[in-house]
Formats: C-alpha cells, sequence, structure tokens
C-alpha cells in the first residue's frame, strides 16, 4: 500500500431536505471528533453540484455567505482526518468530477486494501489521477462503466474494489449510501422531515433532529429518489466485522454505533477492567477525554472513589495529529494538567482508552510523580495495540505501537508506572455483549480480514 489516506473520517447525506447543506453542516459539526484537517460539502438542486471543501474545521471553513451558495434540497458532507505531510487541500472531499452521464460527488470513510492494484490498472487504461486517494479510484470505475444508469456503474465500481468502505454518492437529483459487506466502518439512516439522513454516527442526528431508522447493512446500496421511499439493493452478502476501535476511541460516547451506545460500552470495558491485576487505591483517575467512561465503569466495579485528576485544555487538537515526536511531546503538555493538591502522596489507578506510541501514558505517569503521587498504575480499557490498522483508522506502523516491541513490563518501565495491565481480548468482546464474532479486532490480534 502506498499511502492509506482515507483514514476515519465521516461522512454525512441529506436527501429531499430544503436546508440540506445547513443540516450537512451541522451534522458535520457534531462529527468533528472523526476528522480535523479538512471537510467540505457537496449540494445537488436538481442542476448542478456544487462543492466547497477546504483545509481546516467545519466551522472555520463554513459561514452562512458560503451555505447559501450551495444550494439544493440534497447535500453530502466530509471531515477528513489528518495524515502526516500530505497536500490536504487536494485530498480534501468531496471528491467531484463531471463525466458522461452528469456531475457527481462522492464522500468516502475507510480504506480500500486494492486501491493500488486498481488504480495500477486504471493508469494503464489511461486515467490521469489528481490525487493520492484511493476514493478517486470510485470516480475512474464509475466513468468507465460501460452500464448507462449511474446506480448500474455504481454497482459495478464496488464490486472491483475491496477494503472498508461507508461512501455516499450525490448526483443532481439522487443520492446512494453504501457500505463494505462487513460494515468495518459505521452508516446509520435516519429520517429527517420530509427527506433521509444518512451519517457516520448518531450524534449527528440529534442535533438536526433526526429519527435513527436503522444502520446501513453491510454490503447493502440505498438509493433515495425523490418521491419515493429509499431502495435497498443487497450488493453483497452481508458478512458483519464491525470495528472494535469505535467504541474503544473513536466514536463519539453520545452516538449508538453498531446498535449500541459507545458510552455503555466503554464504561462496561472499565468494570471488566476493574477485574484484572486489581490494587489497592486511593483513587480512580481518567485521562480525559477517552478515558471518562471506563474510569466511571471502574470506580463503580472497583469501588474506589473516581476523581477527576487530570484536566484537560479543550482548546487545542488532538495530540495525535502532529506528525513529529517533539510536536506531540508538547501538545500532550499543553493539554493535560494535574490538580496537584488532590494528587499529592496519593495512590492513583489512571485509567486510558488505549496505548498507540505511548508517548501520552508516559508523560502522564511523570507529570502525576512530580505532582507528588504515590503510586500511580496505569490501566487501559482495551488490549494492547500490536498491529496496524489497514481498514480506516489511522495507526502507525508496527515498529512505532509500543505494544509491538516490548513486554508489557518493559512499557511498565518505560513509563514509569508502578504497575500497567491491559484489557484482554476477550473481556473486551465480553465489554461490547458480542455474540456472532461480528467485530473486527485485528490490531489486537493481527488477524486481519484481508
Ligand atoms: P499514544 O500517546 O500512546 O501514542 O496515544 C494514546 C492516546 O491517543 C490515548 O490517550 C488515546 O485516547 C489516543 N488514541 C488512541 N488511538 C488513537 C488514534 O487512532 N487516533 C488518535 N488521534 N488518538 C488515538
Ligand atoms: Fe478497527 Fe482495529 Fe479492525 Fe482497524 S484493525 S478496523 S482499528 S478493529
Ligand atoms: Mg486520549
Amino acid at each position: 500500500m502506498e499511502r492509506e489516506l482515507n483514514e476515519k473520517c465521516a461522512v454525512v447525506g441529506i436527501f429531499n431536505h430544503p436546508e440540506a447543506s445547513k443540516l450537512a453542516y451541522f451534522s458535520l459539526h457534531s462529527l468533528q471528533h472523526r476528522g480535523q484537517e479538512a471537510c467540505g460539502i457537496s449540494s445537488a438542486d436538481g442542476k448542478k453540484v456544487h462543492t466547497i471543501k477546504d483545509r481546516g474545521l467545519v466551522s472555520q471553513v463554513f459561514n452562512d455567505q458560503k451555505l447559501t451558495t450551495l444550494k439544493g434540497s440534497s447535500a453530502i458532507g466530509h471531515n477528513r482526518y489528518s495524515t502526516a505531510g500530505d497536500d490536504s487541500i487536494l485530498d480534501a472531499q468531496p471528491v467531484f468530477a463531471r463525466y458522461d452521464l452528469g456531475e457527481m460527488a462522492i464522500v468516502h470513510n475507510g480504506n480500500l486494501t486494492n486501491a493500488q492494484e486498481v488504480r495500477d490498472r486504471l493508469i494503464k487504461k489511461g486515467a490521469i489521477f489528481q490525487t493520492f486517494m484511493d476514493t478517486e479510484n470510485l470516480i475512474h470505475l464509475i466513468a468507465k462503466s460501460e452500464e448507462h444508469k449511474l446506480l448500474d456503474r455504481i454497482v459495478d465500481a464496488v464490486k472491483k474494489i475491496q477494503g472498508a468502505y461507508s461512501l455516499v454518492f450525490l448526483s443532481r437529483t439522487k443520492m446512494f449510501a453504501m457500505r463494505d459487506p462487513h460494515g468495518l466502518r459505521p452508516l446509520s439512516l435516519g429520517k429527517v422531515g420530509d427527506g433521509y439522513i444518512v451519517a457516520s454516527e448518531t450524534c449527528a442526528f440529534d442535533l438536526v433532529g433526526a429519527k435513527y431508522i436503522r444502520d446501513v447493512e453491510p454490503g447493502e446500496l440505498l438509493v433515495f429518489e425523490k418521491g419515493k421511499e429509499p431502495t435497498s439493493i443487497k450488493i453483497f452478502e452481508p458478512t458483519p466485522k464491525h470495528c472494535i476501535f469505535e467504541y474503544v476511541y473513536f466514536a463519539r460516547p453520545d452516538s449508538d454505533v453498531f446498535g449500541k451506545n459507545v458510552y455503555q460500552m466503554r464504561k462496561n470495558m472499565g468494570k471488566e477492567l476493574a477485574k484484572i491485576d486489581p490494587v489497592e487505591a486511593d483513587m480512580v483517575i481518567p485521562v480525559p477525554d477517552g478515558g471518562v467512561p471506563a474510569a466511571l465503569g471502574y470506580a463503580q466495579e472497583s469501588g474506589i472513589p473516581y476523581e477527576m485528576g487530570i484536566m484537560r485544555n479543550h482548546y487545542i487538537g488532538r495530540t495525535f495529529i502532529e506528525p513529529t515526536q517533539e510536536m506531540r511531546d508538547l501538545k500532550v503538555k499543553m493539554k493535560l494538567s494535574p490538580i496537584n493538591s488532590l494528587i499529592k502522596g496519593k495512590r492513583l489507578i489512571v485509567i486510558d482508552d488505549s496505548i498507540v506510541r505511548g508517548t501520552t501514558s508516559k508523560r502522564i505517569v511523570k507529570m502525576l510523580k512530580e505532582a507528588g503521587a504515590a503510586e500511580v498504575h496505569m490501566r487501559i480499557s482495551s488490549p494492547p495495540t500490536t498491529d496496524p490498522c489497514y481498514y480506516g483508522i489511522d495507526t502507525p506502523d508496527k515498529e512505532n505501537l509500543l505494544a509491538a516491541n516490548m513486554s508489557n513490563k518493559e512499557m511498565c518501565k518505560f513509563m514509569g508506572a508502578d504497575s500497567l495491565a491491559y484489557l484482554t481480548h476477550d473481556a473486551l468482546l465480553q465489554s461490547v455483549q458480542s455474540e456472532n464474532d461480528e467485530y473486527c479486532t485485528a490490531c489486537f490480534t493481527g488477524e486481519y480480514l484481508f
């Protein structure tokens, strides 16, 4: 794989609503946690597809004036997650194209695993690519398909791609939503006014007053046409393998993802974690914000009091975003600070959702010890992240994953903690009430789907 550029991200689609682009804007705003690097909206007014996209947060890129130029009763939108050193304006979405059937725009969350193969084949046949995005493959596949209707061309195109995709397509008059056969990334369907909404997470529905109907099924294509109920076409037999990391870290706690509430799942993880290597301590404190629900669950299960021992400055982005190590170190410092008087002399159980490179944990242990903590016991509410994700979560290469390169003892020493324990794989599955092996856990096991 050359570059993985469609990491994480959020997608939204609004169909048949007089304020379509505004609803897309608000939806993207509520999905900002899924990507902060760039965003964009395309709208369709029956005659044309209009697109605005740029680097920056949703509230920075859009204003009233811009939204009024995004005319029409349907709109799709995208938030893009950052990756190091890319030309993010070219790589922002929606991807727009004119082709023989008219105009279309596409938004994509996920990662295509055969992108390079497909691209090489297309280039051999004369296609010219403008970006490094795997989503551009879809534009070419659709433009080159010999079918006469966009619907058939979309079907043709998705049969040639492999990987994780939650996609929304917009033409001048129609909208299409599609999820890969594994349903790796989330995508939910709702009703808003007389129209419909699809979005990566249901927190978008709550904000715009939409009513959740159901998830788009793995392998399902939904067709939205004026004056009709959405039509469902089963393109692939569903073989669910939902990304369990959405529950661990990525999705917003107020969202229901894969049919279950994220906050509740995280709390369950904390409860399960409390049963593993218990220690005596004075308080349980979360690494905010990711560790909060699990720390509450841990405190309830263990009976050890919960305290907000670390404050978070909300006015900076996520630390993961910065590509260099120095910037990451500095940003952790800027972001989190201890309540010294609370912590001094205390034995702490510190809960975080995951360890990736280990920057956060190391910094936190140091910070808490400097604040006078007597003991710091790190507890992580997911199993060791030992393998990179190829399906749309931006984890680094194996050589940079702490747990891939050190034993538990070594990691504990590296971060200067008094003890370190992780949730087990089984306990994670139990926390999310898994019944049919319906989750991908490859970043914890190295057992990839493809
Ligand atoms: P580390 O500092 O170990 O590299 O990263 C761990 C921290 O990053 C945790 O606090 C966790 O909440 C957060 N985190 C875990 N996975 C991801 C991810 O894929 N992306 C981002 N932005 N943060 C992550
Ligand atoms: Fe999610 Fe991990 Fe699977 Fe990637 S490898 S889809 S992060 S569970
Ligand atoms: Mg965190």
